[in-house]
């Protein structure tokens, strides 16, 4: 089979096996929860390659594909990934994710799509496994007996990977295109422990004798809750939380109530505005309190995060608004205080490595007094991510509110041994002249899925070279696609 490419931006591009089908899957539309277009398009590939293919009620597709000549007897390999991306796309940008394809552009060394996410995060992973089992290919590429899991809604919760049967799977060794890079290879993820808060306070009229206070938070540098949480970063609704505790044991602000709050959106929050009333005659002390507050927080992340910045209005007299009482008022506070996006827990050896961390994700107080959080702890030991979030649960019941979980996942624990992984090193020494770096982290894969189901399964996660998924400056790197086709390529023969 001649390739005939479906842009422009992939003609030439090497490895061609590679470019060809990252295009074909480009062009196949798959939000989370609507990967139809993709999954028909394997099927249909499955169908001209007489390939069983298949498809489980949650939309998950596994195929299996027998080994090459010559490697018929080698064992099973698995390889692994998501269908589904993430739809984000800039302000003012046409772009239908449900039915366009994405729109592929390339400039020097990168491939992106020009105002939405390029969908690399995973189509990197699909485009692998449409390649090796192209047994129409002019030059089939090499390869044992095997297994290609592609699921769906991966990005919205692991929903896929949770209902995929995984006892179909007789593979013992896997690669999850996922995580990592050709030059460094993922040995560990993430568990995922989801919980909110959701409680209506009372509200009353703010009343004569009060002054309003506009309080914003802004200039936060943000991030990936689970990439990111060891940069130390600052969260805005941390900081809020510390803003209005300090009134809570200022001796000049007899109370305040908070009339209104709202923080960004994810993940490292970034903002948070809220909208509080003191009484007038404290009005200027409440100011002073959180200024004097503000310049310890402003210390602290003074090179993580160096434009952080308080803005604090007087908004006129309390007598057009309502708020929820001060002892409320205060409990909200703690709240925001105590749920701590931070690493909580470093590697016991590499010690830059987070094993355990947490984020505030969202909160917010409407003027009608509905109170949310969005809580979630990551880990990669599922012990603690279990102890943790007890504890959450607990200090929350202290302030009179229930974290509830609503979504979990368990986590892929490092293994103290991995012939795969000494397999890949030895493999990657050997082509590159020097060691693969190991990336443990606490974002999640769906390795601590298929780990869950199969103890014994071993892993190692890694993939083309991309930047910025789920952002619209989401890319991939075009010349570090080739390294790591060659190093898959000799992974998959090791016996
Ligand atoms: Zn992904």
């Amino acid at each position: 089979m001649k390739y005939n490419h479906k842009y422009e931006a992939t003609k030439g591009l090497q490895p061609e096996p590679f470019f060809y089908w990252f295009g074909e899957v480009s062009a196949c539309p798959r939000p989370s929860g609507n990967e139809k277009a993709l999954i028909d398009y394997i099927k249909n590939y499955c169908e001209e390659r007489n390939l069983p293919c298949d498809i489980d009620e949650a939309g998950n597709v596994f195929v299996k594909v027998p080994g090459t000549a010559g490697y018929e007897d080698y064992p099973a390999f698995l390889i692994q990934g998501h269908m589904d991306i993430v739809p984000v796309k800039d302000e003012g940008v046409d772009f239908d994710f449900d039915k366009d394809p994405y729109n592929l552009q390339i400039d020097g060394d990168k491939i992106y799509a020009p105002g939405t996410t390029l969908g690399a995060d995973n189509g990197v992973g699909i485009a692998t496994m449409l390649a090796f089992a192209d047994t129409l290919a002019e030059e089939p590429i090499p390869h044992p007996p095997l297994e290609l899991l592609f699921t769906v809604e991966e990005e919205t919760g692991m929903k896929g990977i949770k209902r995929f049967d995984c006892s179909k799977i007789t593979a013992r060794r896997m690669l999850n295109c996922d995580s990592g890079d050709p030059h460094r290879v993922a040995v560990c993820c993430g568990g995922n422990s989801k919980s909110k808060i959701e409680k209506e306070f009372e509200t009353e009229p703010v009343g004569e004798g009060w002054t309003v206070l506009e309080i914003s938070l802004t200039g936060g540098q943000g991030g990936h809750s689970g990439g990111m949480i060891n940069k130390g970063r600052a969260c805005a609704a941390n900081n809020m939380g510390e803003l209005l505790t300090a009134l809570m044991a200022d001796e000049k602000v007899s109370e305040f109530r908070i009339c209104s709050l709202k923080t960004s959106t994810p993940s490292i929050i970034k903002t948070c505005d809220a909208i509080i009333a003191v009484p007038t005659a404290d009005a200027k002390a409440a100011e002073g309190c959180m200024n004097e507050r503000f310049a310890l927080i402003k210390g602290i992340y003074k090179n993580s995060d160096p434009d952080l910045a308080l803005a604090i209005t007087e908004a006129g007299c309390g007598a057009d608004s309502t708020a929820i009482s001060s002892e409320d008022s205060e409990k909200v506070a703690q709240c925001l205080l105590y749920l701590e996006t931070a690493m909580y827990r470093s590697h016991y050896e590499f010690t830059q490595s987070p094993v355990t961390g947490g984020s505030i994700y969202l909160a917010e107080l409407t003027a009608d007094g509905q109170f949310s959080v969005d809580f979630s702890v990551r880990s990669s030991i599922n012990e603690d991510l279990r102890l943790k979030f007890k504890k959450y649960v607990l200090q929350m019941k202290m302030l009179g509110l229930d974290l509830v979980e609503y979504d979990s996942w368990l986590g892929w624990v490092e293994e103290p041994a991995s012939p795969l992984r000494d397999a890949l090193l030895a493999a990657h020494n050997e082509l590159f002249g020097y060691d693969m770096a190991i990336g443990r982290g606490i974002g999640g894969i769906e390795v601590g899925a298929i780990k869950t189901a199969i103890p014994e399964m071993d892993a190692v996660a890694f993939a083309p070279f991309s930047k910025g998924a789920h952002t619209t400056s989401e890319y991939l790197s075009v010349s570090q696609v080739q390294p790591f086709w060659d190093l898959l390529k000799k992974l998959v023969l090791i016996k």
